[in-house]
C-alpha cells in the first residue's frame, strides 16, 4: 500500500477533523501518501481528491464539523456509482482508504470492500456512541459535554420559575447521550428507548418529587423514546394530569453535533487514525478500530454495523438513587 484515501461520511461529529489529522500524519510518518477525498462517497464518485501532506492539516485539531466535508450519497447504493468510485480511485492510484463515520457510512464500505477487494478500514465518528466494538465513538464525549452545558443553563430558568422542563437530546433509537448526560446534569427523570416504564410511573415520579419539597425539574427525553408519541405529546400528557406544574419543552437540536471537541474525543480520534494506518499498512482489513478497557481493538465492520449496543444499566439505578 503506497496511497491512503481518508473521508468523512454521513452524520458529522467533534472530533473528525482530529481523526482527519491523525490519519494524514501517520501516513506522513510512515512514509505513505495521503489524499483526502471530499464529501465522502459523493466526493469518491466525483474524483473529488486532494493530495494531503502533514501541514495540510495544521491548526484543525480543535474544530468541530469537518474539513472534508460530509455528505449522504444516494448513488454509492448502486452498483454502478460504486464502480464509478472505484474507477476513480485506481486512476487517482489510492490503495486502500480510512473511513470516518456511522454504521450508513460502514455498510457502504462493506459492500466495496466485497465487490473489488479494496482495503478499508473503519473509525467510528458519532455523538449518538450507537456502534457496537467499541466503548466510546469519537463526538460523543463532546456531545455530553455540550447537553451538560445546556441543561445547567436550563435549570437556572426552570429552578426561578418552578417549572418543569422536558429536554430533548439527540441518540436516533439508543439513550446513551440520555442517560449520562441526565446523570451528569442531575435530571429528575431519564427517558430512553431501551426501558420504558410508561406515562404513569413518570406522572408518580413527578408527583413524589414535588412532595419531597422538589420545586422544578428537568426530565431528559432521548429523541427515540416511546413514552409518548412525541415530546410535545408527554407535555400535554402531563400537563393535564399534574396542573400544578408549569411545563415547557427544550429540544436541544443541531447544536448537540457542534463545538469543539473535548480534550477525550481528540486523544481518541488521535490514536485511532495511528491504529487505522497501521492496520492498512499491516495488511488489515473490513474491520472498525474501537476502544474497550482503554485499549486500541480491532473489531470485523460487519458486526460493529449489525451489532447492539448495551445500555449501562448501573447508570439506570445510579440516576434512580440520585433522583430521590
Ligand atoms: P452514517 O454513516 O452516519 O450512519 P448514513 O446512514 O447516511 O450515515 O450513511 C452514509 C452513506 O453511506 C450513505 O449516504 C451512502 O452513500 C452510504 N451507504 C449507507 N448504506 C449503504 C448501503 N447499504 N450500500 C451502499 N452504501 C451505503
Amino acid at each position: 500500500i503506497g496511497k491512503i484515501g481518508v473521508f468523512t461520511s454521513g452524520g458529522d461529529s467533534p472530533g473528525m477533523n482530529a481523526a482527519i489529522r491523525s490519519v494524514v500524519r501517520t501516513c506522513a510518518y510512515l512514509k505513505v501518501e495521503c489524499v483526502g477525498i471530499y464529501r465522502g462517497y459523493q466526493g469518491m464518485i466525483e474524483g473529488d481528491f486532494k493530495p494531503m501532506d502533514a501541514r495540510s492539516v495544521n491548526n484543525i485539531i480543535n474544530k468541530g464539523g469537518t474539513i472534508l466535508k460530509s455528505a449522504r450519497c444516494k448513488e454509492f447504493r448502486t452498483k454502478e456509482g460504486r464502480q464509478k468510485a472505484y474507477d476513480n480511485l485506481r486512476k487517482e492510484g489510492i490503495d486502500a482508504f480510512v473511513v470516518i463515520g456511522g454504521d450508513g457510512s460502514f455498510t457502504g464500505a462493506m459492500i466495496f470492500n466485497q465487490e473489488f477487494h479494496f482495503p478499508i478500514i473503519g473509525i467510528p465518528g458519532t455523538i449518538d456512541n450507537d456502534i457496537f466494538g467499541t466503548t466510546f465513538t469519537l463526538g460523543f464525549d463532546t456531545a455530553l459535554n455540550t447537553v451538560v452545558e445546556a441543561i445547567d443553563k436550563i435549570r437556572d430558568t426552570a429552578s426561578s420559575h418552578n417549572r418543569l422542563f422536558f429536554v430533548e437530546v439527540m441518540g436516533r433509537d439508543v439513550g446513551h447521550i440520555a442517560l449520562n448526560a441526565g446523570v451528569g446534569a442531575g435530571a429528575e427523570e431519564i427517558l430512553i428507548p431501551e426501558e420504558n416504564l410508561g406515562r404513569e410511573r413518570l406522572l408518580e415520579s413527578l408527583k413524589r418529587s414535588k412532595e419531597s419539597g422538589k420545586s422544578s425539574s428537568i426530565v431528559i427525553v432521548a429523541e427515540g423514546d416511546k413514552t409518548g408519541k412525541n415530546i410535545f405529546e408527554l407535555k400535554e400528557y402531563v400537563e393535564e394530569n399534574f396542573p400544578d406544574y408549569d411545563v415547557r419543552v427544550s429540544v436541544l437540536g443541531h447544536m448537540q453535533r457542534g463545538g469543539s471537541p473535548s480534550c477525550y474525543d481528540r486523544v481518541l480520534a488521535s490514536r485511532m487514525g495511528v491504529k487505522a494506518v497501521e492496520a492498512l499498512l499491516q495488511g488489515k482489513t473490513n474491520l472498525m478500530v474501537g476502544v474497550q478497557d482503554n485499549e486500541l481493538i480491532l473489531t470485523p465492520i460487519h458486526k460493529a454495523i449489525k451489532g447492539h449496543t448495551k445500555i449501562d444499566k448501573e447508570l439506570i439505578r445510579v440516576s434512580d438513587i440520585m433522583s430521590i
